[in-house]
């Protein structure tokens, strides 16, 4: 791609969504005959509620398949506001809301509309793989900070305040976190909350699409809801995906400032016009109907997390860490560089590591060099118990074999 002179400079900046990439590589492996268990993607593997495939069904039979507003029907914007202050403590009206294909739709679009050549976005490591390609393809600058992994990898307030410079417009932090399951207290967003305070041209983007999944009994904690202070500089990401189990279906939501909403909404109507108006209506079931499903799903991924955690703790040279939220284990594979596979081959990098794992135990992983703190691979626990227990059992297995 670097050698097509009539693709743009701003397309040669980024490399395609690791992520992405990988589940790419395991329909691939798949499609060849090969047996492979998938750690990959952040995907749910459990079903759409029912009461939300019911509305999609009755929407689309009631007609409800046009183009709508960019920023979102009414309703589900109404919807949004009342589970935003029903979940979150946040007040925000309808004008306050714009929907879109997806949280990484949101994100990439308010990046776009506030962004100028060279303004500063503050990231903190290991961080979700799109944040600096998202960033840079929009003429930004990212400023990775590296938490420290005895403190779980969470940004620090000192941390934070180094990083701020004049050029600095955005704060992305992601609780719970991904790839590193990591939650922040109350005590802890508010310290972080008090830097911004004193830094009156950054603003906050809450990434908080993995609300539902925490473990310790503890509960998601909203920035807007202990900093009231920065709601005129702050933008919540959100969105259906993860809760609901319903990534296919690309719905996500931004809630802050009408200013930099409405920019993102006239952004949208010059891109994909508005999200499918067929989502929308499951997303009113999805926020507004029972919160069984969530709450079920939050079980769910606590126990395969347990298990998961278990289960590593006997591969030789991966130092694992209970994850806190979300629905993946960040482990340090350290100790396992320097070894060599029973083909003869060194290992010398976490890409290495997540080669071995995928060639020769058939279980796909991904490289913590993604997220910008190697030696460090990434697993998915939102796999089934079973495929949990055989690829673990497949990783342990592949890392004893090492000499
Ligand atoms: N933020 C984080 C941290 C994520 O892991 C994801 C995963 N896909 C998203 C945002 C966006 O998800 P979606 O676009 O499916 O709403
Ligand atoms: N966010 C998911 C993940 O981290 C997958 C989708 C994506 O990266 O856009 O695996």
């Amino acid at each position: 791609m670097s050698n097509t002179p009539f693709l743009s400079e701003r397309i040669h900046r980024i490399k395609p969504s690791p992520s992405m990439a990988a589940k790419a590589l395991v329909d691939k492996l798949r499609a060849e005959g090969r047996d492979i268990i998938d750690f990959t993607i952040g995907e749910p593997d459990l079903p759409t509620p029912d009461h939300v495939i019911e509305a999609a069904i009755a929407a689309m039979r009631a007609g409800r398949t046009k183009y709508t507003g960019s920023s979102g029907t009414p309703e589900l914007r109404k919807a949004i506001a009342t589970k935003l202050l029903r979940d979150n403590q946040v007040e925000f009206g309808p004008q306050n809301i714009v929907v879109g294909a997806g949280g990484k739709h949101i994100i990439f679009h308010a990046l776009s509309v506030t962004l100028n050549p060279g303004d500063e976005v503050i990231i903190h490591a290991p961080y979700w793989v799109s944040y600096p390609d998202m960033v840079v393809v929009n003429d930004g600058v990212p400023v990775v900070v590296v938490g420290s992994e005895p403190e779980g990898f969470k940004l620090t307030p000192a941390a934070l305040e180094s990083a701020i410079t004049p050029a600095t417009k955005w704060l992305i932090l992601n609780s719970p976190n991904n790839p590193t399951g990591a939650v922040y207290s109350e005590e802890e967003i508010r310290a972080l909350g008090e830097v911004l305070t004193r830094h009156p041209h950054v603003w906050l983007m809450s990434d908080e699409i993995y609300e539902h999944f925490i473990f310790d009994g503890s509960k998601h904690v909203s920035p807007l809801a202990v900093v009231p202070e920065l709601r005129e500089r702050s933008l919540i990401v959100n969105g259906a995906s993860k809760g609901y189990s319903m990534t296919g279906w690309r719905l996500g939501y931004g809630a802050g400032p009408a200013t930099l909403v409405n920019a993102i909404s006239k952004l949208i109507s010059q891109t994909t016009t508005c999200p499918s108006s067929i989502s929308q209506a499951a997303a009113i079931a999805a926020f507004a109907g029972s919160q069984a499903s969530p709450q079920h799903a939050a079980k769910v991924f606590a126990a395969r997390g347990k298990l998961m955690a278990q289960l590593l703790k006997d591969a030789p040279g991966m130092r694992v860490t209970p994850p806190s939220g979300a629905f993946y284990l960040y482990p340090s594979v350290a100790g396992m560089l320097g070894k060599r596979t029973p083909k003869g081959k060194t290992l010398n990098s976490d890409m290495d590591v997540v080669s071995y794992f995928t060639e020769e135990a058939g279980v796909a992983t991904l490289d913590g060099t993604a997220y910008g703190v190697p030696p460090h691979i990434r697993l998915s626990f939102a796999a089934s118990e079973d495929a949990i227990r055989e690829g673990c059992k497949r990783i342990v297995a592949a890392c004893v074999a090492l000499g």
